[in-house]
């Protein structure tokens, strides 16, 4: 099986990790600030907090910004679960916004609309999450003028993105947003098993999140209600969790950090040969923002079903009978049945809707060859026309 995404690991990797594993430090050592520095300047952002996923870091970027009971979450319909639920963990509610059906990100035209009629009700949102699908930056600009205007707070859920850029400059550099979080998941461009990061350029943000992610827990003097009891002490001045990433997860992310460029400029190189190789089928192949630099995670293309004789699902079934791993991303949050609980139906969000109706995320990860490429477009090719 060809699958749709996988880790590279080198023995570069291999080495990095067995040399903590023979260290002093399994956790709490200096390779997860050596991570976060490496990062952090990659990006250009001032601070960068590694914990043990994504969904922790927008977990506790949520926190950071306030967000609780009474408040109100907005993110898109297409994108992983997590994006939605860090709005649930904090007891505030969540709702939608469409997607454009040109990029598949969160629609900005859309979303002024929706905050319009919110302000009208007394609804408005306290944190927006734009997600970058497939590594393509949402269009921050406009939804940056937009947090002004209305006054919402910005969490770019950037699990995709690593490595891409908008407007020539790096995502992760939190110009356009308060936090902007990314995920090491081995299907994701780089990896560190589990793992993400939460990225900003606010220091107030910076210490919270740090508490958040150690059970709340400060060793810093100045912090504390008073003079330390002694060189063992610690206080706990507020409620947090154990989202903390490993020494091990970390020395794995520096080492990979050494190829992220070469990785996402291999995924350019292979979403241009999809492009051109797919140019005759009858599917729709990923529309690029001139102005940015996608990460490129995801390869998506949309079947045309009114110029073939099969179902997508009979297509997606062929391929993976073939030997495709191909995957669909995502099934839009709404529909899912906690989500419906809710009061969210089917028809909500036509364009996620109609989105999840045809699109398949093709393999796309920068081991791949360009002869497992070929028969990627060869079977599909076949399936398409049969
Ligand atoms: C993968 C992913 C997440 C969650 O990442 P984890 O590191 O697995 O918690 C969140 N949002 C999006 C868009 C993702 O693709």
């Amino acid at each position: 099986m060809i699958p749709y995404g996988r880790q590279d690991i080198t023995q570069a990797d291999i080495d990095a990790v067995v040399a903590v594993l023979q260290s002093d430090y399994l956790t709490q050592g200096p390779a997860v600030p050596r991570f976060e520095q490496v990062v952090s300047q990659h990006v250009g952002v001032k601070h960068a907090l590694a914990v043990n996923s994504a969904t922790s870091a927008l977990h506790i970027a949520c926190l950071a910004l306030g967000l609780g009971p009474g408040d109100w979450l907005w993110t898109s319909p297409i994108t992983f679960v997590a994006s939605a639920n860090c709005g649930l963990y904090c007891g505030a509610q969540v709702d939608f916004v469409d997607i454009d059906p040109q990029t598949y990100n969160m629609c900005p035209h859309a979303l002024e609309a929706k905050l319009q009629q919110a302000k009208a009700q007394g609804k408005l949102p306290k944190v927006v999450v734009p997600v970058h699908l497939c590594g393509q930056p949402c269009n921050m600009a406009a939804i940056h003028t937009l947090s002004l205007k209305y006054g919402f707070k910005i969490i770019e859920d950037a699990s995709h993105a690593i490595g891409g850029k908008y407007k020539d400059e790096f995502i992760g550099n939190c110009h356009y947003s308060d936090i902007t979080v990314f995920s090491f998941h081995p299907v994701k461009i780089i990896t560190t098993a589990e793992g993400g990061m939460a990225l900003t350029n606010s220091d107030e943000l910076a210490d919270q999140m740090a508490l958040l992610r150690s059970h709340g827990i400060t060793r810093d003097a100045q912090r504390m209600t008073h003079e330390p009891d002694g060189p063992w002490y610690y206080q706990q001045v507020g409620l947090g969790f154990n989202y903390r990433m490993t020494e091990l997860q970390a020395a794995l992310g520096v080492s990979q950090m050494n190829r992220l460029d070469a990785y996402v400029s291999r995924r350019h190189e292979l979403a241009k040969r999809y492009d051109f190789l797919l140019r005759d089928l009858p599917v729709v192949t990923p529309w690029q923002e001139p102005d940015s630099y996608s990460g490129l995670h995801l390869y998506v293309i949309r079947l045309q079903l009114d110029k073939i004789t099969k179902s997508h699902r009979q297509v997606f079934e062929l391929l993976r009978e073939s030997g495709i791993g191909v995957n669909l991303h995502y099934i839009p949050v709404h529909t899912q049945p906690h989500y419906m609980q809710m009061g969210f139906k089917a028809g909500d969000f036509p364009k996620s809707e109609r989105y999840y109706e045809d699109a398949i995320s093709l393999p796309m990860f920068q081991t791949l060859t360009e002869v497992q490429q070929d028969i990627v477009v060869n079977v599909l090719g076949k399936v398409l026309r049969a």
